[in-house]
């Protein structure tokens, strides 16, 4: 049902006074509840709040390009031949039958949310895609760049990840998209990928490479008579950039700095910046601090949406799950031990201790909003134990009832690059549906944007990036409600609750 977007088409009215459709538009009040909490003495005292907005959704779907960087990776060309399988519906056979495509994995395309009940009280779904108008991954024209000549086909090939008949039935399809060329830096990745690198924008002026990056996402967008362009970071992970005062903690320093070629500018801030300058999306896939203070304050003044960082596919989604399962089920994990086997090209330049210093970061993080949330089981600052050993698993250990011990122990094997790809389109998507929705508080005033960091974006990101000051969530059920509740208010549907009370009351 969810694969083929022409059986799809349901349309959605939400029928309501506090709904407004025009031809263009679609404008809807909201009332956010929230509460104020006060400590007086012993007493925590809470205050119920409302807040009255309203938002505005622009309904046409512009026709989007989204170009990748690293697009010659196992993601990029993934992707790439997915979307082709995808489109022309093209089938294959493996040594278990006839196999179709699909978009499994993708919470915009193969996840379903419920609307309410019918006449019968029976629950009623639609797909995710179908709450506002949406981009349809096939509708993207794809693009990119890459420091590795390959046409699509050849990293198709190189990236050993689809079937070999699948491959053979899209390859002429996608031996004709060759990656642009991109900025190498060999400082900022593994110097095991120099061997790759023949695809490179000459010279060493940082200035230039901005201005030649802008150039073609301007290019791009003119040749294929685009409305808007996204772009996403699925290039080698980089090492951490420094944070230097006067060379990137602002937005004018660090445009000053490029203009002058300082070496502690990492290609992937050149490609943030030029997309931010270029009002066009940006998104982090890969784990290094792309987003230094200078480019977050440039993104938040040129008001154009930045997200990242780190496509959050196999293990660490497992753990935003589990320990959120547990803490909230009054178990206390003390301990989690991983051991992650990295496969193809993206474990080899992580073998470089500087590139995997990156990765341990934006992993490390994962699970402290949901233990300090619970302040029965853990002291402030306490943690469960990441400890030094390494194993073939990941064994998560509980502290249970009366000093018991509960171990679970998780073995994951997968295709990283065919849980990634799908992440990629939610990103896309989901970046492309926040720049047509627009929210006021009053009512006479302007409708604007949303801040500059797009945290709706955090289910699918390791270590989401989130505005100065607010809280980081990691928990991924919350993560979802937060997407889903956001876009069912756009509608004009109050949040989902699972109360179920039509059942219980009878
Ligand atoms: P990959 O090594 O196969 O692909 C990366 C591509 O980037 C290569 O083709 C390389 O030539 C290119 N590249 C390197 N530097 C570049 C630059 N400056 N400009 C343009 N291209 C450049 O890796 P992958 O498996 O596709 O993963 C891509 C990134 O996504 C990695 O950083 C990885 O850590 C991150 N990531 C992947 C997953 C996953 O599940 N696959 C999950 C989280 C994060």
């Amino acid at each position: 049902f969810y694969e083929q977007p022409e059986d799809a088409s349901v349309s959605l009215k939400v029928v309501s006074p506090n709904v407004q459709y025009t031809d263009t538009h679609i404008f809807a009040n909201f009332v956010y509840n929230n509460a104020t909490v006060i400590k007086k003495g012993r007493t925590l005292e809470v205050f119920p709040t409302e807040t009255k907005y309203q938002f505005k959704t622009e309904l046409n779907v512009p026709k989007v390009g989204l170009m990748i960087v690293g697009w010659g990776g196992n993601n990029g060309s993934t992707l790439t031949a997915s979307i082709v399988a995808n489109r022309g519906n093209i089938t294959w056979r493996t040594k278990e039958g006839i196999k179709s495509p699909n978009y499994f994995g993708s919470v915009v395309q193969a996840s379903t949310l419920k609307l309410g009940v019918d006449a019968k009280g029976k629950d009623v779904y639609i797909p995710f895609s179908q709450i506002l108008p949406m981009v349809h991954p096939n509708d993207f024209v794809l693009g990119g760049w890459d420091i590795s000549s390959l046409n699509l086909a050849q990293s198709m090939e190189r990236a050993k990840v689809l079937d070999y008949n699948l491959q053979c039935q899209v390859a002429p399809e996608l031996e004709k998209m060759t990656p642009l060329p991109s900025i190498y830096y060999p400082d900022f990745i593994a110097a095991n990928q120099s061997d790759r690198a023949d695809n490179l924008i000459s010279g060493n002026n940082k200035k230039e490479h901005l201005e030649q990056i802008r150039k073609d996402i301007r290019e791009f967008k003119a040749v294929n008579q685009l409305d808007k362009v996204i772009v996403v970071w699925s290039a080698n992970t980089e090492r951490y950039s420094e944070i230097i005062p006067g060379v990137n903690d602002t937005a004018d320093n660090l445009l000053k700095s490029v203009n002058q070629s300082h070496p502690e500018i990492a290609p992937s801030t050149i490609f943030a910046l030029a997309c931010i300058l270029e009002k066009t999306p940006f998104i982090n896939g890969s784990p290094q601090n792309t987003f230094v203070p200078g480019c977050i304050q440039l993104a938040e003044r040129e008001r154009v949406y930045i997200a990242g960082d780190d496509f959050k596919s196999g293990q660490t989604k497992v753990k935003s799950v589990l320990v959120d399962f547990l803490v909230n089920a009054g178990i206390k994990p003390v301990g989690i031990t991983s051991y992650n086997h990295l496969g193809n090209n993206d474990g080899k330049n992580l073998s470089a201790p500087q590139q995997f210093r990156s990765k341990e970061i934006s992993k490390s993080n994962v699970v402290d909003d949901m233990v300090s949330a619970n302040q029965i089981l853990y002291q402030p600052g306490e943690h469960p134990d990441h400890g030094d050993s390494k194993r073939a698993l990941d064994e998560y250990v509980s502290e249970i009832f009366m000093g018991g011990k509960n171990t679970i122990s998780l073995y994951n094997t997968c295709e990283d690059s065919l849980l990634a790809a799908p992440l990629i389109l939610d990103l896309a998507i989901i970046a492309e549906l926040m720049t047509r929705i627009q929210y006021r508080v009053g009512e006479n005033e302007e409708f604007a944007p949303f801040n500059a960091i797009l945290s709706i974006l955090s289910f699918m990101l390791k270590a989401p990036l989130v505005p100065t000051g607010t809280p980081v969530v990691n928990a991924l059920s919350k993560q979802r409600m937060a997407m889903e509740n956001f876009f069912r208010a756009c509608v004009g549907l109050a949040p989902q609750n699972e109360m179920l009370l039509e059942h219980k009351t009878a």
